[in-house]
């Protein structure tokens, strides 16, 4: 097949930039779809020659990503999130008046072929809310109005500005913020190295190559306290720390980027606003753990994002700060960004790396742990984009430091992206220990609507939730520990009195079964049979004994699947159960008191 001289050329661009040529199959597909509007036959049989795979190899991996079509979509793309920040803020009306004005429902196309409509899961644009993608383009805080605007120009062959970007969730800086990873944020030109370079950029590096061995640099970390910032919250230093010195094997270092957890966007500013700082801390790990190569996965609806990532690393190899011979240091460290194609399950480390091998985002069994078998069978070190973003911070101005601004265990600051039913939703940066509270009533200005708070989501979707009588708590990974929930991604999402708490279970259940990936049992058959519960409430159906069930049988998934989607569907869903029983119990009166949005499935 002859293809565009563009794309030809991108494909042998992409070929060139793993050790297997399999890696380069899921960024192929996109950048074809890209081109033709989906992946044909002849297609597909031409990359799967490229990367030397047959032809069904390909379609199964391709049939696992939600992103990849096989059928011609409209020349827009229309994609309505309604996941739970959305949800909150109007998103189901919102998917209803845009079915309306295109008349066409989900996943159809126009006759006219202009238009195509899809209702997804969450795209990352929580503290924009709602929001919707014209193909990569990101609109948020719509309202009909809105909508109406931009589908008109798009009618007229006109494109309307993208904006709001995640720089339109930023506020004036409130005095309890410590900006030491956003402190670039809303800087013109922020993207650009010069930019960088004029504000501490690449300093850190300079020490860590002059000034510092790599087991100095581990240990810089180890004092800093950074936990990962993914959610997990696992020591950062002591990670890069179990890598084997000694082995003479390729090393890798990942930034996960696959940012989905529903209420989180975090990544995406970071990504998008300062990716100089994510490059420079990732090849300060490689100096670390001693490896020569990483890569950004960045998740396939941030493809703008991945743009930038893409000229960030372009400057960085023309400054010499990428390369051979790192700043005459005699370091080596090469860096590609790597774009997903949509799966919230490749948020999971070794699902991600499976998905970077070119295969269906499947997690492995662990132990072996990454430190020791990764990437390619060899030592990974995989951190978050925000986890590595700090990096730079902690070696320039030392582990103690760092530390000293959060509490003991919990070191330095952390970014929260806070959505739902409140004044001010947008991203902050704040010292660990934070009281949650403060953050709500005073950082990110109260309540909307002057409404009273029921429920807070602390740190995205699978973070079981906290009542209103809870929320006297520090944003530390012990103390929300402590009262029964997590951290998490710092996705907090705020739930307002009015919000009816099975429905928002049923929207829950709804992401997670979509994002199952069905290789364990009680996480296919537990996230399908729990869905079907909650819609069967949510429809007035339903009798006492499933409130019940539906308690026992998120319990039973706990603990008893390959990776921790089981949990995440299973922790909200047992904390919203014993918290608001009672509304299980109105619904089943036929007394539902909240006016529970319409259900509104297409995603699922
Ligand atoms: Fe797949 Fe769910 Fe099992 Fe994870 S828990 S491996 S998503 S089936």
């Amino acid at each position: 097949m002859q293809l565009p001289a563009a794309l030809d050329e991108k494909f042998t661009q992409l070929l060139g930039r793993y050790p297997v040529k399999r890696s380069a199959l899921i960024p192929m597909m996109m950048y074809a779809q890209d081109q033709f509007g989906f992946l044909s036959d002849e297609v597909l049989e031409e990359i799967a020659k490229r990367v030397g795979l047959n032809v069904l190899q390909v379609t199964e991996t391709l049939a696992y990503y939600s992103m990849l079509r096989r059928k011609p979509g409209g020349r827009y793309h229309i994609q309505v999130c309604t996941n739970i920040s959305c949800m909150l803020r109007g998103a189901n009306d919102l998917y209803k008046h845009v079915q309306k004005r295109l008349g066409i429902g989900n996943k159809e196309v126009s006759p006219s072929g202009t238009f195509s409509l899809e209702e997804v899961e969450c795209i990352g644009a929580c503290t924009g809310a709602p929001a919707m993608q014209v193909n990569y383009d990101y609109y948020e805080n719509l309202d009909p109005d809105k909508v109406d605007a931009i589908f008109e120009q798009l009618q007229d062959g006109k494109k309307p500005k993208p904006v709001p970007v995640t720089s339109g969730s930023l506020h004036p800086r409130n005095p309890a913020e410590i900006p030491v990873i956003s402190k670039r944020f809303g800087i013109p030109n922020s993207t650009k190295i010069d930019v960088y370079l004029q504000n501490e950029g690449y300093q850190a590096l300079e020490k860590a190559l002059k000034q510092m061995t790599p087991d100095q640099i581990i240990d810089e970390m180890k004092k800093s306290n950074l936990r990962g910032r993914g959610g997990a919250g696992f020591p950062a230093g002591m990670k890069w720390s179990f890598v084997p010195k000694d082995i003479p094997k390729p090393k890798y270092i990942l930034a996960n980027g696959d940012e989905s957890e529903p209420g989180t966007s975090k990544d995406r500013p970071l990504m998008e606003m300062d990716p100089h700082q994510l490059i420079e801390g990732m090849i300060i790990a490689g100096r670390a753990i001693g490896s020569q190569q990483g890569y950004v996965y960045i998740r396939g609806e941030y493809r703008y994002v991945l743009d930038i990532v893409e000229g960030a690393i372009k400057e960085a190899y023309e400054r010499g700060y990428l390369g051979k011979n790192i700043l005459g240091s005699g370091f080596n460290f090469e860096l590609a960004a790597h774009t997903g194609a949509g799966a919230y399950e490749c948020g999971e480390e070794s699902a991600l790396m499976e998905s970077l091998e070119g295969k269906r985002g499947y997690p492995r069994i662990k132990p072996p742990f990454p430190a020791v078998v990764g990437l390619y069978g060899c030592p990974t070190v995989i951190n978050n984009v925000e986890t590595l973003s700090t990096v730079p911070a902690v070696i320039r101005q030392g582990g103690d430091w760092y530390a000293a601004l959060g509490t003991p265990k919990n070191g330095g600051t952390r970014l929260y992206s806070i959505s739902g039913h409140i004044n001010k939703p947008g991203i902050y940066e704040l010292p660990l220990g934070f009281n949650l509270k403060r953050l709500i009533e005073e950082v990110a200005g109260g309540m909307k609507d002057g409404k009273k708070l029921k429920a807070v989501i602390p740190g995205g979707s699978s973070c079981p939730l906290l009542s209103a009588d809870q929320i006297d708590v520090a944003l530390d990974y012990d103390s929300v520990a402590k009262i029964g929930s997590m951290l998490g991604s710092g996705g907090t999402v705020i739930i307002d009195e009015e919000t009816c708490m099975v429905d928002l279970a049923r929207r829950i259940m709804h992401f997670y079964a979509h994002e199952s990936c069905g290789w364990c049992i009680p996480c296919r058959e537990g996230t399908t049979w729990l869905r079907k519960l909650l819609d069967r409430f949510h429809n007035g159906g339903g009798c006492a004994d499933d409130i019940s069930l539906i308690d026992e049988l998120s319990k039973n998934m706990l603990g008893r699947t390959f990776c921790p989607l089981g949990d995440a569907a299973a922790l909200p869903t047992i904390s919203i159960v014993k918290k608001w029983r009672h509304e299980f119990e109105d619904h089943l009166r036929g007394k539902c008191a909240f006016k529970p949005a319409e259900m509104i499935v297409g995603a699922s």
